[in-house]
């Protein structure tokens, strides 16, 4: 290929180091062990540390680099001085030599959004960080690792860095950084790893699996259920349930071949929860809407709320679709 990479394959092999550089600012605060949990909206919607940090360094890393682009984080920060350790200026060199589809091929940098969550999971990071040993701990008792292994671990897969590219109100490029993957092979081992799709482009970073055979495999939240959550998973009648937290880890089920299909009727998710994994959902051939099947847009100007749930699937969309109750589909208004 000729000439200069387009603009969004720039910000695209960016996105993928400074999602990196976050979870590795993920995986340092809970080994410190200082969380600095706050509560927002309530017990469930809680912000870290690690949060704040991740998300300043995502958002001012992007845009020295995209002064223009639109960049949307989660958290609300107070403006900071900012630590200049928090700048990542690198970038992946394989994304820089993909061919951009030639429908993006000309966007300009004002056309663009950037959907970043920094900590999706967060709920769960702050669980799992309970059954890990910390380094002061760790080191008077001489056991080595910093993690130990208690049931509660698993949590730490839930946990992603999500940052999702938008334009014309579609998700069309997305990166997932997963800082925890690995945990099980203890000390020693490197953790993390970086998930990457662009629809037209393909997605990266991971094998492609589906759920076997016909089963039907729901997955769904497993800290903000309630009585038309559980009716509307009920009614797709699965053969089995996967309760577990974040919407970016609810997306790597699906495209690793451990569900069917994310069931979510309520509201709660945002679009920075959805940018990014359905870009990556779209890539390989499936499809996220809210629980009527209608997409989700995301302009600058939008709601941030996706009052409407969220029902995704790598095959068969419309099949969990077609079973969504009547009652669950007046309790959700479509936006
Ligand atoms: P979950 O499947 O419960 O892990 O939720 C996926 C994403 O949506 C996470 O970022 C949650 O924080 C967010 N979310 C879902 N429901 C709610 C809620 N009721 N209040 C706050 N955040 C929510
Ligand atoms: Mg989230
Ligand atoms: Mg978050």
């Amino acid at each position: 290929m000729s000439g200069s990479p387009a603009v969004v394959m720039r910000l695209l092999a960016s996105a993928y180091s400074v999602a990196e550089k976050a979870g590795s600012i993920v995986r340092k605060v809970l080994h410190s062990g200082e969380l600095g949990i706050v509560e927002k909206t309530g017990a469930n919607d809680l912000q870290t540390l690690a949060d704040r940090l991740a998300q300043q360094s995502i958002c001012a890393s992007l845009s020295r680099r995209f002064p223009k682009i639109t960049i949307i984080g989660e958290e609300e920060l107070p403006a900071e001085d900012l630590s200049e350790d928090l700048i990542e200026n690198g970038h992946s060199e394989d994304i820089l030599q993909k061919t951009c589809p030639a429908e993006y091929s000309g966007l300009k940098e004002e056309e663009i959004v950037v959907w970043v969550d920094p900590l999706d999971g967060t709920k769960e990071y702050t669980e799992a960080s309970r059954c890990v040993r910390h380094p002061a701990e760790a080191q008077i008792s001489h056991k080595g690792p910093y993690i130990s292994h208690s049931t509660a671990l698993w949590l730490l897969d839930n946990v992603t860095v999500l940052i999702g590219i938008a334009c014309g109100g579609k998700a069309i490029a997305g990166v997932i950084n997963q800082p925890f993957y690995n945990y099980q092979l203890g000390p020693g081992a490197e953790l993390g790893r970086t998930m990457w799709g662009m629809p037209g482009l393909g997605a990266f970073g991971f094998q492609l699996q589906e759920v076997p055979g016909d089963r039907r495999i729901i997955t769904t939240t497993r800290s903000h259920s309630n009585k038309v959550v559980t009716d509307c998973v009920d009614a797709m009648e699965p053969h089995d349930v996967l309760r577990v937290g974040g919407a970016g880890n609810k997306i790597i089920h699906l495209v690793e071949g451990r569900a069917s299909a994310y069931v979510f009727a309520s509201p709660g998710c945002k679009k920075w929860d959805t940018c990014a994994p359905e870009a990556i959902l779209h890539a390989v051939g499936g499809k996220l809407t809210d629980i009527h099947g209608n997409a989700y847009r995301y302009d600058a100007n939008v709601k941030h709320m996706n009052s409407a749930g969220v029902l995704a699937a790598l095959r068969n969309h419309e099949y969990y679709a077609s079973r969504v109750p009547q009652s669950v589909l007046q309790a959700l208004k479509s936006d």
